[in-house]
């Protein structure tokens, strides 16, 4: 029995649907339901009796339960669920002397807005620069104690930023709203304290709805990779099961990041919506990160191309604009 944390969010639930379609007897956890039935424990990560429930019987753990914020207001819950969590859910894992442990990490262990060489391989320095981040690295640390201390075999797997497709054109979705649409950015920057970029947009708001096209303080567009869930569950399945995989810290991401001055006016050609640069202050966004040692060692591929996610994005934001239209 596979147990499957974060197993309502948006990799846990294609996680536990591509597991479950094979056969492979899973168990969710997470602070929520799922809605979608099966073997399934409601509870907190920072809860060790639910913990000890939900380990029970348990062979394999793919750990993908956190909490992602980057609101300071936020910070000691992240951190309660993000480290506290991952402590007892590892420390769980190992007296239950289960098999294989796979931890759900993020390339802001690196840092990626900051990178000292491109692209950013596992061998880059692991300097953190943000507080989510730190929370990430620091579970890395006690899945290498455990590594060491105990006799489960553990998998590290770097998250790139990773979306479903129909998020992408989607004003009121939690990462890609704030990302590439002026209004919603606004509305995330105020809510963030960050008074002084939210008069900067502000400032470039032309009285409609628009896309933003982020650029840092020398105008050079944000770059980065943005991937797709399903190629996600496809790494995290090899993670689970590909013998070379046990002991491996990976990067798992698409092949080519998105370079936002391609993205938005394909986007843009998409909603018919005008796009709008704003410089931000400081470096900005640029970065690359490999996926070689993935590809080379578990045999993983990423399929899901920027431009195969455009598609559906277009589909998915028609359909939610028919349906509105009908309300
Ligand atoms: P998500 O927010 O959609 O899912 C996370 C799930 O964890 C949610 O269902 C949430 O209810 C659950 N959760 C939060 N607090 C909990 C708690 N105290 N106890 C139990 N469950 C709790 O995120 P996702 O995009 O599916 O990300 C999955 C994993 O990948 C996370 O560990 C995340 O940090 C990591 N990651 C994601 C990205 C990304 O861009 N989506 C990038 C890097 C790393």
């Amino acid at each position: 029995m596979i147990l499957v944390t974060g197993s309502s969010g948006r990799v846990g639930r294609a996680v536990v649907a591509a597991l479950r379609a094979k056969g492979r007897m899973v168990r969710g956890f997470d602070l929520r339901p799922s809605g979608t039935g099966g073997d399934e424990i409601i509870g907190s990560l920072e809860d060790a009796v639910r913990l000890a429930e939900a380990t029970h019987g348990i062979t394999d753990i793919l750990h993908l339960g956190a909490f992602m914020s980057w609101a300071p207001t936020d910070r000691d819950l992240m951190f309660a669920v993000n480290v506290e969590g991952t402590r007892r859910l590892l420390d769980a894992a190992s007296a239950a002397g289960i098999r294989r442990f796979v931890f759900a990490s993020s390339g802001e262990v690196y840092p990626e807005n900051r990178p000292e060489f491109l692209p950013v391989t596992e061998d880059h320095p692991l300097r953190t620069t943000s507080p989510y981040g730190l929370t990430k690295l620091l579970g890395e640390e006690m899945v290498r104690f455990h590594q060491r201390a105990s006799s489960m075999e553990t998998v590290i797997l770097r998250f790139s930023h990773t979306q479903d497709a129909s998020e992408l054109l989607d004003e009121e979705s939690f990462f890609s709203g704030p990302r590439f649409f002026l209004r919603p950015r606004i509305r995330q920057q105020e809510s963030l304290g960050n008074t002084a970029v939210a008069n900067l947009l502000r400032s470039k708001d032309i009285g409609t709805p628009a896309h933003v096209l982020a650029r840092n303080q020398n105008g050079r567009p944000f770059r980065m990779h943005i991937t797709d869930t399903r190629d996600m569950v496809s790494g995290i399945l090899l993670a689970l099961d590909h013998p070379d995989a046990a002991y491996g810290t990976f990067n798992l991401g698409g092949t080519e990041p998105a370079d936002f001055s391609e993205l938005l006016p394909r986007m843009a050609e998409l909603t018919d919506l005008p796009v709008v640069a704003v410089d931000f202050p400081g470096d900005g966004v640029y970065y690359h990160t490999s996926n070689e040692r993935i590809r080379n060692t578990l045999g993983f591929e990423a399929e899901w191309t920027i431009d195969r996610m455009l598609e559906e994005a277009a589909a998915a934001r028609q359909r939610r604009l028919i349906g509105e239209m009908r309300q």
